[in-house]
């Protein structure tokens, strides 16, 4: 049986309400975004992740939490914008979902992001060009699998468990 993805990839929202810190807001041509309302420490938790739907491949607002896993966050996860030099980093929580954790200083106001490379393999439902706008702005949203060795040396402890694991199991091309 095929769960068929809805296709509006809309970023309509239900807020959890356990979310604090962060809130949802408008950025710029890149739609919504997450963005900080208070200060967070190098290493704080920024933004818990919950699980909200399993998926049966890998698609542009998939989170990959394991090597063969799809699934779509629930609460503001999914809004969190791609940088080529982010604000956080991942990292799987006990229920499995990711939680960001601010690999730098975040001041109040500023974008929370995080590379998709540090969650998912293989990214390819991205338009060609990255808007993320930063200075080592790779051009490309690219997945775990192209992204250079200095940028997963940077990202040391910030990258989800399993892209570290070889080999990577493709995305199931079919239904499940
Ligand atoms: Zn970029």
């Amino acid at each position: 049986m095929s769960v068929q993805e809805s296709a509006d990839p809309s970023r309509t929202v239900v807020l959890p309400g356990r979310e604090q810190g962060v809130e949802l807001r408008e950025s710029g041509d890149k739609g919504a975004g997450v963005f900080a309302v208070r200060r967070f420490r190098t290493g704080e938790l920024v933004l818990a992740g919950a699980i909200g739907a399993e998926l049966d491949r890998n698609d542009a607002h998939a989170s990959q939490v394991a090597l063969d896993r799809f699934v779509r966050h629930e609460g503001m996860m999914p809004s969190v914008n791609h940088s080529c030099d982010p604000s956080c980093g991942i990292r799987l929580n006990a229920s499995g979902a990711h939680d960001l954790f601010a690999r730098l200083p975040i001041t109040s106001g500023e974008e929370i992001t995080f590379d998709y490379a540090m969650r998912n393999h293989t990214v390819d439902h991205f338009p060609a060009r990255c808007r993320c706008g930063s200075a080592l702005c790779r051009g490309r949203i690219t997945g775990w699998k192209d992204l250079p060795a200095d940028r997963r040396n940077a990202y040391q402890g910030f990258v989800a468990p399993y892209l570290l694991t070889e080999p990577h199991a493709p995305a199931r091309p079919g239904p499940a």
